[in-house]
């Protein structure tokens, strides 16, 4: 596929023998792609993405995908802190939440499953580790957010999905509660993923985690309550997770 060189000085060396196992999907946030790239290779922004992918399709490549690229922050997924350590961070140009949040046009996922082949041929990514950076810094990230079509990815062979019916929105444990039921929405959350504690009370961090689970497993309706249809799909990718584990 055509890659244009746009060179960030924003990296490092990953640890020494670091298996690439784990891709992050962001969107840029910011009003325009041109302002992005710029920011993605200003020295003193100390941010960079390994690509970036344009509305129209267009793909950048910024750090190669030896090195650190900075896109991760304070982070945790699967008990790894620092995500940039082992990841592929790959930015989607989109204004987000903050200046106009929108759909993700065509020829901007079918660029990005192209870059995902290309990277899976390169790198043993496990099937858990397709993520958001929402997911990896829920109390701080929102994006790619819940227009992001990782039904789509799952479907070309790029993280996981559940088919159960997530529509029911019957409240099952909300914040403040303190109880069994929320020990182990806690277990499941950390079982998928999430840096959550082993705890039965249902705080802000919880709250935070949840809304990141909904955004990318259950994005008809993003609460941050715990409700049916969010039981159906933890409980189902939770479990698709402990056989892979177990393969
Ligand atoms: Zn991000």
């Amino acid at each position: 596929m055509n890659i244009i060189q746009r060179v960030s000085p924003n990296w490092d060396a990953r640890p020494s023998g670091t298996i690439v196992d784990t891709v992050v999907i962001h969107y840029t946030g910011m009003q325009t792609a041109a302002a992005a790239l710029d920011r993605l290779c200003d020295a003193s922004a100390k941010v960079s993405s390994h690509y970036l992918i344009d509305e129209d399709g267009t793909c950048y490549a910024l750090v190669p995908d030896e090195n650190r690229a900075w896109h991760s922050g304070v982070s945790s997924w699967r008990g790894v802190e620092n995500v940039n350590h082992a990841s592929i961070g790959i930015e989607l140009v989109n204004p987000g939440h903050e200046f106009g949040y929108r759909a993700f046009p065509d020829a901007q996922i079918d660029r990005l499953l192209d870059l995902l082949t290309e990277i899976a041929k390169r790198h043993p990514i496990k099937p858990g580790n397709y993520i958001g950076h929402s997911d990896i810094a829920p109390d701080r990230k929102r994006d790619p957010g819940e227009l992001f079509p990782w039904v789509q990815l799952a479907a070309a062979g790029f993280g996981l999905w559940s088919d159960k019916d997530g529509s029911s929105n019957k409240i099952i444990a909300k914040r403040d509660e303190i109880s069994s039921a929320c020990g182990s929405i806690n277990k499941q959350l950390g079982a998928v993923g999430y840096a959550v504690a082993d705890s039965l009370v249902y705080d802000r961090h919880l709250e935070c985690a949840l809304s990141a689970f909904q955004a990318h497993w259950r994005p008809s309706s993003v609460t941050g309550c715990f409700d049916e249809g969010t039981a159906l799909i933890l409980n189902d990718i939770a479990l698709q997770i402990v056989q892979i584990g177990k393969k």
